[in-house]
């Protein structure tokens, strides 16, 4: 009797050993970077500049000089000029989806199309019910980082940059007590440095040119020595160039701007590669948080798309409620639990407000289930046994 028990529990323990080794491999992100590029739009994600605005009417100073750097004959190499990193690196090893001319529609979810609710759909992981522009009040709903933050494993682990003095409102510094950095006064929490100090004297001395939003240099350069001497786990990193420029009507600041994200990515991926802390434990969601108007981009042959028909060329500058076509996104997921599966393709629609809920499962956190009126994971990004369908 004794050995036939034996027998049984040691069966019954190589039965059950693969599962709780899957269990513990299933996922291998540890740290979670959000990152976020202001109003850029699908158009030139996908496809690149868009050379019907290359010129003076635009803001285009030099269109030679700009159609040498970013015009090529096909869509695919002018967003790898466009950005290199991100068509060469990141999508190669994960994920993008958004792209309308391959049946790839990301969108949100809110009604206004514009950054306050974007950014809140992302972080909280459903549309606002008050907010609806971009005034500086206090988000009244929690976001994921709050969430995170509130347990022991992501406590004084959490941290937020961002190009707009609106971010602190966001996410609500007041009651969350996260630090985040807003791009406008010193950036003065956890361990800084001599050079995060002349970060902060070079905003203090340099006239802003858009109220409460910086360059985006300002809030980078700052963030990407704060994360080498911190180590968070979660991060929020938010660019705004590429809506500030669309807006003035800048085509060529707008798509330098733009360059500019990639080549931030880049570094970023670069350190997360060669740090102990981050390396093959660090996945990056980057995504926009909210489109823009303007024509279907140029494509061999013409693609149809009607959503988008009848649209002034000047509409690129703008997004709200009313201009058709600014609600479209698009997202991208990299990192070591994310199959490589590249530009995604007829594939069912993703939403902005699936984003949080994804951060969360990609740390192995159940966001969705805390959240219930969060949208569900982005299954197909998530790698190994949780892995959940394509909704
Ligand atoms: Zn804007």
């Amino acid at each position: 009797m004794r050995t036939r028990a034996w027998t049984l529990v040691l069966l019954l323990v190589a039965l059950l050993m693969p599962a709780a080794a899957q269990a513990q491999t299933a996922r291998r992100t540890k740290n979670v970077f959000l990152v976020m590029a202001d109003g850029l739009r699908w158009q030139e994600v996908f496809t690149g500049a868009d050379e019907r605005l290359i010129n003076a009417d635009n803001g285009v100073n030099d269109p030679e000089a700009l159609r040498s750097a970013y015009w090529r004959p096909t869509p695919e190499a002018r967003r790898e000029a466009l950005m290199p990193f991100l068509w060469k690196t990141a999508v190669p090893h994960g994920q993008i989806y958004g792209n309308l001319l391959k049946s790839s529609d990301a969108h949100v979810t809110n009604p206004w199309n514009v950054s306050y609710p974007g950014y809140s759909e992302t972080f909280c992981g459903f549309p606002s019910e008050v907010i609806k522009g971009n005034s500086k009040v206090m988000n009244p709903d929690t976001t994921v980082f709050e969430w995170l933050e509130s347990k022991p494993a992501y406590q004084g682990r959490v941290a937020a940059f961002g190009a707009w003095d609106v971010f602190p409102y966001i996410i609500n510094t007041e009651r969350s007590g996260l630090p985040v950095d807003g791009g406008v006064g010193p950036l003065a929490f956890g361990k800084t440095s001599p050079a995060i100090d002349i970060w902060n004297a070079v905003r203090a001395e340099t006239p802003y040119r858009w109220g409460g939003a910086c360059f985006d240099s300002m809030v980078f350069r700052p963030a990407f020595e704060w994360i080498k001497l911190n180590t968070p786990r979660v991060v929020f990193l938010g660019l705004g160039e590429t809506d500030e420029w669309a807006h003035e009507g800048d085509y060529e600041q707008y798509l330098h701007a733009a360059h500019r994200v990639d080549a931030y990515l880049a570094l970023l991926w670069a350190y997360i590669q060669s740090a102990p802390e981050y390396k093959d434990s660090t996945s990056i969601i980057l995504l926009c948080d909210h489109g823009r108007g303007g024509d279907a981009p140029l494509t061999t042959p013409p693609a149809t798309l009607p959503a988008l028909e009848g649209v002034e060329q000047k509409q690129w500058r703008d997004h709200n409620s009313k201009v058709v076509g600014a609600r479209q996104i698009w997202i991208a997921v990299w990192g070591p639990d994310t199959p490589p599966l590249g530009e995604r393709a007829n594939v069912p629609e993703v939403t902005q407000s699936q984003v949080a809920a994804t951060l969360a499962a990609l740390l192995g956190e159940d966001y969705a289930a805390a959240q219930p009126r969060a949208g569900r994971p982005i299954g197909d990004v998530l790698g190994g046994a949780r892995r959940s369908g394509g909704d």
